[in-house]
């Protein structure tokens, strides 16, 4: 019998100018973190985020520890984090020294609910950091009123959700500063990679003058602060220019994926992203919720199931206050906890096919047979 393909969560798909740019770096010498690919991503990049300055460097995690680090967020300080995401948004606010205070999510958006969020904002707020959970984005008109009222930065992470827009402006342009990731299995990738976006030109300069060690850019060797190595090198952003030119096409096939992830599960009682008309959600990874009765234990069955299926399945991000390294954390998880219990994240990586889907859809339908 021929071995069943097997269907990954995620693959990147490099088969655009990628090859052709690597080669110019290469046949120019130009390898490491000067280049004229950094420059183009870094503008086109915070172009697609409608914000006046883009600032590279080598990671998602770097690009939130760099605008925390330029708010001058320390020891002392708080920084109000969501309870569902992927642990370096919290991290970044650790390695200042400051606190993060957990915000409950919504069972709407799965994202940051303002309903709790005036709630847990004392006189050492220093920040909030909305993330666009699974590409699909915050609602940012009550979370921005909010952080208005008490003027309070909001730094967003857009880790996820690369093009998503909320009231037809894109992510990124909602915050003091943002942050994207473009590590493998993101919504376009420069192998690892981000960037901070920002309109405000004083956080623009202070970002590069600390992403390359804090050293004076007229000065060489002479250093105005304690900076960092954060840079990208120019073959992460040649990566990063060729990704950016197919990124409409990623997007309208992640949302070509959700619609038929839709029809696929109808009538299985499961909690299926929402996509309401004011927000153009990325759908990063088609993530969903099964059934109210499922248990924690059921769905790593699901994921066991589909793994002998060959199909590649994640658990959705544990909530951060479950997990030793955050439980001393303040905040609520309420909403958060049983949609980290039983959601689960299907394969919508580029190449993903309706046949792909069909399968994965039909394996789906074959285990909630088998269990009912
Ligand atoms: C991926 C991700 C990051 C970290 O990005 P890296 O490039 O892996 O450092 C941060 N926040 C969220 C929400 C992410 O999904």
């Amino acid at each position: 019998m021929k071995k069943l393909e097997f269907i990954p969560v995620s693959q990147p798909d490099v088969t655009g100018n990628e090859r052709n740019y690597l080669n110019e770096c290469i046949e120019t010498g130009w390898v490491s973190s000067v280049g004229s690919f950094v420059t183009r991503f870094e503008e086109q990049f915070a172009k697609v985020c409608a914000c006046p300055y883009g600032i590279s460097v080598n990671s998602g995690t770097a690009a939130l520890h760099l605008a925390l680090r330029v708010l001058d967020i320390g020891p002392d300080d708080e920084v109000i984090v969501p309870a569902l995401t992927f642990a370096a948004t919290a991290n970044s606010v650790l390695y200042q020294g400051a606190t993060p205070i957990v915000a409950d999510c919504s069972t709407h958006d799965w994202n940051m609910d303002p309903a709790g969020l005036e709630d847990l904002i004392t006189p050492k707020t220093r920040a909030i950091i909305p993330v666009h959970l699974y590409g699909t984005p915050c609602d940012m008109d009550a979370i921005g009123s909010i952080a208005a009222r008490h003027g309070i930065p909001i730094v967003e992470d857009c880790a996820e959700a690369h093009g998503a827009q909320y009231k037809g402006q894109p992510v990124g342009s909602f915050g003091t500063m943002a942050c994207f990731s473009f590590y493998g299995n993101k919504v376009i990738t420069s192998g690892e990679g981000g960037i901070c976006v920002t309109g405000d030109p004083e956080l623009n300069q202070r970002m590069r003058l600390l992403r390359d060690h804090g050293m004076n850019k007229q000065r060489r060797y002479w250093h105005d602060e304690v900076g960092y190595n954060y840079r990208m090198t120019n073959l992460q952003a040649a990566v990063g220019c060729a990704q950016l030119e197919r990124m409409d096409e990623f997007i309208a096939h992640k949302r070509w994926v959700k619609g038929q992830y839709q029809q696929g599960l109808q009538g299985l009682n499961c909690l299926l992203p929402e996509d309401p008309p004011e927000t153009k959600s990325v759908f990063w990874l088609y993530t969903m919720a099964l059934p109210e009765h499922c248990t924690e234990q059921a769905r790593d069955e699901l994921i066991r199931f589909l793994a002998e299926r060959r199909i590649d399945s994640r658990p959705v991000f544990y909530v951060l206050t479950d997990m030793p390294p955050y439980q001393h954390l303040q905040g609520h998880a309420d909403n958060a906890r049983p949609l980290s219990a039983r959601g689960i994240t299907l394969p919508s990586f580029n190449g993903l096919n309706e046949h792909h889907i069909a399968r994965i859809c039909g394996a789906i339908r074959e285990w909630f047979k088998k269990t009912e």
